[in-house]
């Protein structure tokens, strides 16, 4: 069969699912179609507008030194996309993280809120289901969740694969996180190291300059990540509850004079395990489903893009 025919569909727009459709794109003619369940494109490289200003609140900042052979990273540091302060090895994408895919995006297909439910097989191709009713027709499929998110699709959809790896993707774990985005009247030099201040044994983890990183033109706007532990064992509260019991430890920080003005929740921010076997994994060749993420490397923006290009390898390779 003439793979250059073939329709892949893949599922989330993060950072994985960008480099394997960018991979696959650079070698073949297939048609792809990207979809994420989100409103917004990149996955947990996201950014938010809040009053004047703007938060990273997920990725802070990345090592590419691994990467520098990946054109598309030239490309980002040639357009000035990404780069990193004092010729630091942390890089960010000044104007906000969500900049790196929106610029890899263009020109793709992308479907936004597109939630995948599961999938059919029917006469050689598939059928994916969506939250919204909408449903699309592949050949081929690259499921780029975070690993409870495409477990819950495999077991939903209704195909056969080959399954022997279930149970050591089933153990795999991520920490939750829950980060608060605080416009602070004091301006915080002393947590300004590294782009950030990282705090042990406290519910705080770690707080960051938006400014700093050129994400925000209004000043004092910094991204505030709670603790494993205490985003885990708060995770359901409501956020003014949860920012009530951090009052203690944000003033302790930013003095009297901070406004929380948004949350987020990460359900799965960093990996807690991984997969160590290979930097992606075929669960079928014909009609091809692969899997891939960050959980496949070291959970985090570098092994993310390398698990993407990882999978992508291996459909250029695949015999159809
Ligand atoms: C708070 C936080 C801080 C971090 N800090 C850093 C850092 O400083 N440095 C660093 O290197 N890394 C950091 N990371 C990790 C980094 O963000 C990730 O490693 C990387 O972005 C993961 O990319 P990915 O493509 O594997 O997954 P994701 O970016 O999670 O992409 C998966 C996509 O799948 C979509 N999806 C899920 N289920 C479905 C479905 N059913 N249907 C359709 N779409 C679906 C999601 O919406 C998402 O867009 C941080 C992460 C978080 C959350």
């Amino acid at each position: 069969m003439n793979v250059s025919k073939r329709t892949l569909a893949i599922a989330g727009s993060g950072l994985s699912a960008i480099f394997t459709a960018l991979t696959i794109k650079s070698q073949l003619d297939t048609n792809i179609v990207i979809f994420d369940k989100a409103r917004g494109l990149g996955g947990r490289l996201a950014t938010r507008r809040a009053e004047n200003g703007k938060f990273d609140h997920g990725a802070q900042y990345f090592d590419i030194s691994t990467l520098l052979d990946v054109p598309e990273i030239q490309i980002l540091l040639d357009e000035k996309i990404i780069s990193s302060n004092n010729n630091s090895d942390k890089f960010f994408s000044p104007g906000g993280m969500t900049n790196i895919a929106k610029f890899l995006l263009k020109g793709f297909d992308v479907k936004k809120e597109h939630k995948l439910l599961s999938i059919s097989e029917i006469g050689g191709e598939y059928s994916l289901n969506f939250e919204n009713a909408q449903s699309i027709i592949c050949d081929d499929i690259i499921l780029s969740c975070p690993m409870p998110q495409t477990i819950e699709i495999l077991r939903n959809s209704k195909i056969e694969y080959d399954d022997s790896e279930m149970d050591s993707l089933t153990k795999l774990e991520y920490d939750p996180c829950i980060v608060i985005m605080v416009k602070s009247k004091n301006k915080i030099s002393e947590y300004n190291k590294e782009l950030g201040n990282m705090f042990t044994d406290q519910d705080i983890s770690w707080v960051g300059d938006n400014t700093l990183k050129k994400v925000s033109v209004e000043e004092n706007f910094y991204t505030v990540q709670c603790s494993p532990e205490f985003s885990f064992k708060h995770f359901d509260l409501e956020y003014d509850k949860t920012n009530d019991l951090l009052e203690k430890e944000l003033t302790s920080i930013f003095g009297k004079g901070y406004e929380i003005l948004s949350n987020h929740k990460w359900r799965y921010s960093i990996p807690k395990n991984y997969y160590s076997n290979s930097e992606s994994l075929v669960i079928k060749n014909n009609n091809f489903i692969g899997l891939c993420g960050d959980i496949f490397t070291n959970g985090k923006f570098d092994g993310a893009v390398r698990s993407g290009i990882s999978i992508a390898d291996k459909y250029i390779k695949n015999e159809f």
